[in-house]
């Protein structure tokens, strides 16, 4: 399939689209170096009434948007709509932050290194891409758009090519609030068009978010070119519960943490790993509450859970399962694919898991909890640091010195202590281990497309 929007939920081609041709792609390119340079000249005050007419314009939108968004990827409509709302306050957000998070910082003795005045300053790059996913089609975008062009950059955008229509929005919504033409571009292109972008002098950085195979593609064109690249590779986050949590408000949590996005997120919770002495009170629970989840029509405001966003996103995660059961684990839930057009799978609590199982290693983007027993906390920490991801992680307990112990030892970018893994732009976010490098959101997230320029006077 070539770029197209192909409804997951009755699996029908809805449009189809003509990639860029190679002159349209270096025209692309042209008009966002240009942008870049204009940009870079325009003061803060400048660029954060322009983003804040964007972020009306979204708001105003957000209900054909976040219909658009369940056409395109089959989430719930009420996530969608959340998703909108999500964006154009983190828009708001960075027109409000972004000259204090980038201010001058003085060096308080500048007679230390000889100087009569020594200071950092942050400026903007120039023309910075995005390869981008399609589980949050708007949401992964414009938490990097917004503070790049807060900062004066320009955005190249490479979305997914199951969401052009949401690729198709975004490349006019800035220049609709005021930005300067070209400052942010959809490229209409395949992942194989990536590394021409990327080589291309007057694309200064790169940022993905997606697979580790796409990642690692991209951070080594960026690597031959010495260009910066953010990567945000996903992950197999650990959901701890330990004796001393509250069992029924943690697997609520727990089913919210796992099905948010019908189960594909980066930050969803996939492993939960429950201390032996409640383990029995949490299975039962949380598998209940995961069979009862209402599957269906991601358009109808009651459903839960949607389809997967791709049919060989649904045929992976199921090969997962039917690997993990042929290797003799118990379905405490789930475990089918419904007879359904559309690419759906049910809702799936996997118990029993052994090294040798796919899941164990793997992440599972979709509905399909893996649930472990553990009988102390160091058996706890070990299956959660077990994976080559690192992400962020949850830990359910009242006693503060576990809460201290966990917080030390887990191999992640964030540890949320009883409660469920968020991101929000006033924290950053991003992984260590192959969940990739660099941070979005906060403060650090603008920061990372920025040449922090040290002065030094005499
Ligand atoms: P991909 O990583 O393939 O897609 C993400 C983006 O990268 C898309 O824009 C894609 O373009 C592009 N891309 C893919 N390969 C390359 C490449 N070699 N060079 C440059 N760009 C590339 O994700 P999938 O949609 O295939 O999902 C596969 C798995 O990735 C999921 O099951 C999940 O594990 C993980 N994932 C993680 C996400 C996260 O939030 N961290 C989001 C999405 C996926 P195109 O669509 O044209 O191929």
């Amino acid at each position: 399939m070539g770029i197209a929007t192909v409804n997951p939920t009755t699996g029908l081609t809805e449009k189809e689209f003509e990639p860029h041709s190679s002159e349209e792609v270096q025209a692309r390119i042209a008009e966002s170096a240009g942008a870049a340079a204009r940009l870079r000249a325009t003061t803060y005050e400048q660029r954060a009434a322009w983003m804040l007419a964007a972020a009306e314009i979204l708001a105003d939108e957000a209900n054909s948007l976040a219909e658009l968004i369940t056409v395109e990827m089959g989430k719930p409509i009420a996530q969608s709509v959340a998703e909108v709302q999500k964006s154009a306050k983190a828009m708001r957000y960075y027109a409000e932050n972004a000259e204090a998070f980038l201010a001058d910082s003085p060096l308080q003795d500048p007679a230390a290194v000889g100087a009569s005045q020594a200071w950092t300053r942050y400026e903007p790059l120039g023309a910075v891409l995005a390869v981008m996913p399609w589980n949050y089609p708007l949401w992964q975008v414009i938490r990097f758009a917004a503070p790049a062009l807060m900062a004066g950059n320009s955005g190249l955008l490479k979305h997914a090519s199951n969401v052009p229509q949401a690729a198709i929005y975004l490349d006019t919504l800035f220049e609709r609030g005021g930005f300067p033409a070209g400052s942010f571009r959809t490229l209409l292109i395949g992942g194989g068009e990536v590394a021409d972008v990327l080589a291309d002098p007057r694309v200064k950085a790169v940022t993905l978010t997606g697979s580790e195979p796409a990642g690692r593609s991209v951070a080594s064109i960026a690597a031959d070119h010495v260009k910066k690249a953010v990567l945000e590779l996903g992950g197999s986050d650990p959901f701890i519960v330990m004796p001393t949590a509250d069992i029924a408000e943690a697997a609520a949590t727990a089913v919210r943490a796992r099905i948010n996005n019908n189960g594909q997120s980066c930050i969803a919770g996939k492993r939960f790993i429950v201390h032996t002495d409640v383990y029995d009170a949490f299975a039962a629970e949380f598998a209940q509450r995961m069979a009862d989840l209402v599957v269906g029509d991601p358009l109808d405001p009651q459903t839960e859970v949607g389809p997967l966003a791709t049919r060989s996103g649904r045929d992976e995660l199921a090969e997962l399962v039917e690997d993990a059961r042929d290797r003799g684990a118990q379905i405490l839930a789930g475990g089918t694919i419904p007879d359904s057009k559309g690419f759906f799978y049910a809702p799936t609590v996997v118990a029993g898991l052994t090294d040798d199982m796919r899941l164990v290693q793997e992440e599972a983007f979709g509905p399909v909890a893996s649930l472990y027993r553990a009988n102390d906390r160091e058996e706890a920490l070990r299956i959660a640091n077990q994976t080559s991801f690192g992400l962020s992680s949850a830990v359910w307990t009242r006693d503060a010195a576990e809460e201290e112990w966990f917080l030390q030892n887990l191999e992640a970018g964030a540890v949320f202590i009883n409660g469920m893994t968020v991101s929000y732009q006033e924290l950053p976010f991003g992984g260590i281990k192959r969940s990739g490098f660099g941070r979005e959101l906060a403060a650090e997230g603008i920061r990372e497309f920025c040449n922090l320029k040290t002065v030094w006077k005499a």
